[in-house]
């Protein structure tokens, strides 16, 4: 018999733990929102990866991807943020309230903010599945250089990542041959990175080649790459592969729900907001220019004060809004128009006394609010009567109308 999934409610639930998530969990938590983090494997991300972080600031002499994300978490927890270890199957943003299910939980939240970012791609070729990971085929140079000290490696890929965990690499293996698929002395990294890689007596190039096929028995031992232009096959003898050729979003799960690029990126504006109200998404989930973890940074930033903000403006729109039969007018303090209609305005509060109220919106101010009311244009009268926004009113208002759709 299936068990009952276990509920519970936060301000805020965070699907995954990168700089992204962690920096969006320090805001939010500092701002005294109950605040969940999901992370189905290590709390990090992808920084973790990564033996050595020199561009992040505060850390002249560089540092470790590991020790910079364990303060991250530190500080995450400093301010109340809660973290369970485990994946997000499935969500639904239909509703107001957000639902997040896990295999044992459902999580009801007020915000959500994806922060799931990507995982490594893979080359295809024949037999990858059965080597990868602890087989032989790598993504980590930080876990696996160790184990390859005194041997040969081959790293396929020559952006980035690639040529700088090449790099790292040459400190503890023999030799680093690296596969690159394009013309001799053309690579994907930057200039330095090049330069430097070239000039390494560790570093070997096999230029225009792509994997063909991996070899073995228990574990892998031999790499067969296909020279594109004289479609001759090259075998490169190594127990580790690492492979570093891009990333893939980690959208399957919103699949339908939210807004995405074609390759499965999701779209967000500059408050990283989605397409769908009170979810947000952040870091290198999220088409941008640069991922890195100074962007992470700065998305998770944004996205955990606007989940304070939203979750305020939501509990103004209900008291304050729907609270109450009345009016709601909205404005533009700076518009001669506004201000002529305002006077207007006070004279119907004055009429209607304390029958009514007269809440008063500066779309400036207040955009969330006016948003939420479906008002873009200003000024205007939104009758409010029994929990509901009944009328919308342009400045040309008649007050008797008003007067006799409250009474
Ligand atoms: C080898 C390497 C070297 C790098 N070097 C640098 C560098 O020197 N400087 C730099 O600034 N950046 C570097 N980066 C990039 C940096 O690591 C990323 O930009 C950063 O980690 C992005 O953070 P994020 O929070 O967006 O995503 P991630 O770090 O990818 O975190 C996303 C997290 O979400 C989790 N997740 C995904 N789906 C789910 C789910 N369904 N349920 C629960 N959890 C889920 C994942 O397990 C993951 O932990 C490097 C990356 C790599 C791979």
């Amino acid at each position: 018999m299936e068990r009952e999934k276990k509920i519970e409610e936060y301000d805020v639930v965070i699907i995954g733990g990168g700089a992204g998530g962690l920096t969006a969990g320090i805001y939010s938590g500092r701002a005294r929102l109950k605040t969940l983090l999901i992370e189905k494997s290590l709390v990090g991300g992808l920084a973790t990866y990564t033996n050595e972080i020199e561009n992040y600031p505060g850390f002249p002499e560089g540092t470790t991807g590991l020790g910079l994300m364990n303060l991250f978490e530190k500080q995450a927890k400093k301010f109340g943020v809660k973290f369970k270890g485990t994946d997000v199957k499935s969500v639904d943003f239909s509703g107001e309230v957000k639902i997040v299910e896990t295999f044992r939980n459902i999580y009801k939240s007020k915000v959500v903010i994806v922060a799931s970012g990507g995982r490594p791609r893979v080359t295809g070729a024949e037999n990858e599945e059965t080597f990868l990971f602890d087989k032989g085929i790598s993504f980590c140079a930080t876990c696996d250089a160790a184990s390859n000290s005194g041997k040969d490696v081959l790293i396929i890929g020559s952006g980035d990542a690639a040529i700088e965990e090449g790099m790292f690499l040459t400190k503890f293996a023999n030799k680093v041959i690296v596969s690159v698929i394009h013309d001799e002395g053309k690579m994907d990294c930057n200039e330095i990175a090049k330069a430097e890689a070239l000039a390494n007596p560790k570093m070997e190039f096999v230029w225009n080649t792509v994997v063909k096929r991996f070899e073995g028995g228990e574990h892998l031992e031999n790499v067969v790459l296909e020279n594109l232009r004289t479609k001759e096959e090259v075998n490169i003898k190594v127990p580790t592969c690492f492979e570093f050729i891009g990333y893939l979003p980690n959208t399957e799960i919103f699949n339908d729900k939210l807004n995405m690029t074609d390759k499965g990126y999701v779209l967000v504006n500059e408050n990283m907001e989605t397409n769908v109200s009170g979810v947000y998404a952040v870091g290198d989930v999220t088409d941008k220019f640069l991922k890195q973890v100074a962007t992470a940074v700065g998305d998770g930033a944004i996205a955990g004060y606007a989940a304070e903000k939203f979750i305020a403006e939501e509990e103004t729109y209900k008291s304050q809004i729907l609270g109450k039969d009345g009016v709601v007018f909205v404005y533009d303090a700076s518009e001669a128009g506004c201000r002529d209609c305002l006077a207007e305005v006070e004279k119907l509060e004055k009429e209607m006394q304390k029958n009514h109220c007269v809440t008063r919106v500066d779309i400036y101010k207040s955009r969330g609010l006016s948003d939420r009311m479906e008002i873009d244009e200003v000024p205007r009268l939104a009758i409010v009567k029994g929990g509901k926004i009944v009328k919308i009113l342009g400045e040309n208002f008649d007050p008797e109308e008003v007067k006799s759709i409250l009474a």
